[in-house]
């Protein structure tokens, strides 16, 4: 059956109302028909090659990628020196060929089924860390809250989402726990970190975040972003969490 194009009603209703609506089934990724399917997120073959989760070749406490992806994880020499200031890390995969696009279909065209996707990724993503022991492992009890990296209001205002805060909804109604944007706030407007160099970001993003002591204090935050590259940004708002009494800081990205 040939399907329609999907109006905006109906888009909203599939990621909100996941699986309601299934008047055919198509690939999430590219849209291709797909033969009948009960998957939450159904994918052809070839983008489910593409969206294969990266299992290996990286380091467990913070997913810096190694050049090998069938490696074993290993702790990497950042991590090894001087430690994070967040507990447990999960990551999807590299920040590259379908994720990539996936991630910026999202973030800059409001592509709501690509947002669906990618947030069933971060929380397969979580599931898998919390699964896990060792290095980098999630708090065996889950966390008492979800907190998105915030935009500054400016930013927020002009893209109309935060495209961390829809990630944290999906993963906190799987884990029955609850997102509190309120719990970390971005106190100064800061250059785009993707728009500068690599060494320039932790000066750029410094100061950047301030967190909620009632909201935070002695409790596990589950930290979301949803793509992490140098590290400042996350690395910054898991500092100011710990600062205002967090016992622990989990970290959880869609890409690396
Ligand atoms: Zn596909
Ligand atoms: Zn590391």
């Amino acid at each position: 059956m040939a399907c329609a194009p999907e109006g905006r009603l109906l888009r909203l209703v599939r990621f909100f109302g996941r699986g309601l609506l299934s008047l055919c089934d198509r690939c999430q990724a590219c849209s291709g028909l797909l033969p009948d399917t009960d998957q939450p997120h159904p994918l052809c073959p070839a983008c489910a090659a593409r969206l294969a989760p990266r299992l290996g070749g990286h380091c467990p406490r913070c997913g810096e990628l190694g050049p090998q992806a069938s490696a074993a994880p290993l702790v990497c020499p950042d991590c090894r020196r001087q430690g994070r200031p967040w507990d447990g890390f999960a990551f999807h995969g590299a920040y590259e060929g379908l994720l990539r696009q996936l991630v910026l279909a999202f973030k800059f065209h409001g592509r709501l089924g690509q947002g669906r996707l990618l947030a069933g990724l971060v929380a397969e993503a979580y599931l898998r860390a919390a699964a896990r022991t060792g290095e980098g492992a999630m708090d065996p009890a889950g966390p008492d809250l979800l907190v998105p990296v915030p935009l500054h209001p400016r930013r927020l205002a002009w893209r109309g989402f935060n495209q961390s805060l829809e990630l944290s909804r999906v993963l906190a109604a799987r884990l029955g726990r609850p997102v509190v944007p309120a719990a970390l706030a971005r106190i100064r407007h800061t250059t785009p970190q993707s728009s500068l160099p690599g060494a320039a970001r932790q000066a750029n993003i410094a100061g950047a975040f301030a967190a909620a002591p009632a909201l935070v204090a002695g409790r596990a935050v589950l930290l979301v972003d949803d793509v992490m590259t140098t590290g400042a940004t996350v690395d910054t708002a898991a500092r100011a969490l710990r600062r205002a009494g967090a016992a622990r800081v989990d970290v959880v990205v869609a890409a690396r």
